[in-house]
């Protein structure tokens, strides 16, 4: 096989002043301005060259590709001024996903967004007394009464900041700054995108002062570690690992009783906010477990188990709480009223015990004959003769930080394009619109109906006769394709 020189490749490159100058521009030219369209031409020829140089554009593809530039630049000059945030169809069964995030809202609660958000409202306005108000009574009143009942005798109030690790931090800050705060070794948890407690801790201007070993801890070592600097006792869950074998940890009760006994409060990070029984999470911690207990402040998640928006909720003491709320801290942390509307929203649905009303707490309540039901409803109505799908036994995980072992029992769509590997159908997947995430294993491509929201199971079928129109033969990314 004879191979063309690369100089010859790069010669046959037109300029970007060709480019320009063909008729088919004139119409991408008028509608998004000669600078955008240059700068695209620009680009598109730069990585034309690259994948000459690196040999991974030979001439009978350079030959096919020449006469669709036009068509090129302009999806990538068109993309570059669309959306980048856009809606997936989630079908990897992973349901507190952190990379498609978290939880997805209830119709409910774009709505209250949407006529909150839209308008004026009276996010820090008293109507009655027509003057300033506070912006986080609007939930104070919703969790208090979530929550007043796990700890009678003490009065619950909460806040509410961007995330949970704001909140560890804004907590941190307040309860231990100058101080020390007494953590166990077997806790210094990372969760995924570098939060780290021993780097909040530092941030907070508090010092931590680890205790036990990695496995073991007693209460005993927070009692010996106790002195005049100390400030504040940590607890952290565990969310995203296990331990097994060896190991101990004090229980919550006996942290209380050190608590009580030395005046220091216990803060517990909890990760997950779960107010309410679900499946598979029989024996995580809920916050009104932890209150229950007599923890002083628990911090948690808005978009985990709660199911509701990004925000990270500190509940407990309120004189404690009163303290968060006037560090400067909270001001640089605190939410806008999207979050509150949505947040809002959420809230009252667990009021009502409505638990169908939030999205994610209604995944993890479908049962695996529902699951298989749909599954057998996408599978029937989408029949080309080239995909095989074949249904599955199979687990949906909990995700995000919560639960790291508890699986729910689901039904998956097992699919095979013959000659076309797992991870080229799950390409062509992602490269519709919506994008399609499926989960690929042992060259298997598997989707799990649970975290696809049942009025999207008609989409999804749609999706599976495309891939498999396309055959055995189309790769899903021509090497053309721009990956702007
Ligand atoms: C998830 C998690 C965090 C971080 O919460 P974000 O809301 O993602 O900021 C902190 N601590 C624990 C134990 C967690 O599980």
């Amino acid at each position: 096989m004879k191979t063309t020189p690369k100089a010859s490749l790069y010669r046959q490159l037109p300029s970007v002043d060709q480019l320009l100058h063909s008729p088919e521009f004139a119409p991408l030219l008028e509608q998004l301005g000669p600078a955008a369209v240059k700068d695209t031409a620009r680009a598109v020829l730069a990585d034309l060259r690259v994948q000459i140089a690196t040999g991974k554009l030979r001439a009978k593809a350079l030959t096919a590709l020449l006469p669709t530039l036009g068509d090129v630049v302009s999806k990538r000059a068109q993309s570059a001024l669309s959306y980048s945030l856009v809606p997936v169809i989630n079908a990897t069964g992973v349901i507190l996903h952190t990379n498609l995030g978290r939880a997805p809202l209830s119709a409910e609660a774009l709505q209250h967004i949407r006529e909150t958000s839209g308008s004026y409202s009276n996010l820090e306005f008293e109507i009655a007394a027509g003057e300033r108000g506070a912006r986080d009574i609007h939930v104070d009143r919703l969790f208090a009464r979530l929550l007043q009942g796990a700890s009678p005798s003490t009065q619950i109030s909460t806040i509410v900041v961007n995330n949970n690790a704001a909140a560890v931090l804004l907590a941190l800050n307040t309860l231990a700054e100058g101080g020390e705060v007494i953590a166990s070794r077997g806790e210094l948890i990372e969760i995924g995108g570098s939060f780290r407690i021993p780097d909040i801790m530092a941030k907070s201007n508090a010092t931590l002062h680890e205790v036990g070993t990695t496995n073991r801890t007693r209460v005993s070592d927070y009692k010996k570690a106790i002195n005049e600097k100390t400030r504040l006792l940590l607890r952290v869950h565990r969310s995203n690992f296990e331990m097994a074998g060896f190991t101990e940890q004090p229980r919550l009760e006996e942290l209380v009783a050190l608590s009580r006994e030395s005046g220091i409060p216990l803060l517990e990070d909890l990760g997950s906010g779960r107010l309410c029984d679900l499946p598979g999470l029989e024996d995580d911690p809920g916050v009104t477990d932890s209150l229950r207990a007599g923890v002083d402040i628990v911090a948690y998640s808005g978009d985990k188990l709660l199911g509701g928006p990004q925000a990270g909720m500190l509940s407990g003491r309120s004189d404690l709480i009163a303290r968060m709320r006037s560090n400067p801290l909270f001001r640089a942390l605190r939410v806008d009223k999207l979050t509150y509307a949505a947040l809002e929203t959420t809230l009252l649905a667990y009021l009502r015990r409505d638990f169908d009303a939030i999205p994610i707490l209604r995944m993890m309540r479908f049962s695996r004959a529902e699951i298989r039901k749909r599954a057998e409803a996408v599978r029937i109505a989408c029949q080309p003769a080239t995909l095989r799908i074949e249904l599955r036994d199979g687990e949906s995980a909990i995700g995000g930080g919560a639960g790291p072992s508890a699986a729910l029992p689901t039904c998956l769509l097992v699919l095979s394009l013959p000659g076309v590997t797992a991870s080229e159908v799950a390409a062509r997947l992602r490269a519709l619109t919506p994008p399609v995430i499926a989960r690929v294993e042992q060259d298997r491509v598997l989707l799990d109906l649970r975290t696809v929201l049942p009025e999207q199971d008609a989409t999804l079928a749609r999706a599976l006769f495309q891939i498999a129109e396309a055959g055995s033969s189309q790769p899903a990314h021509s090497p053309a394709k721009d990956q702007a």
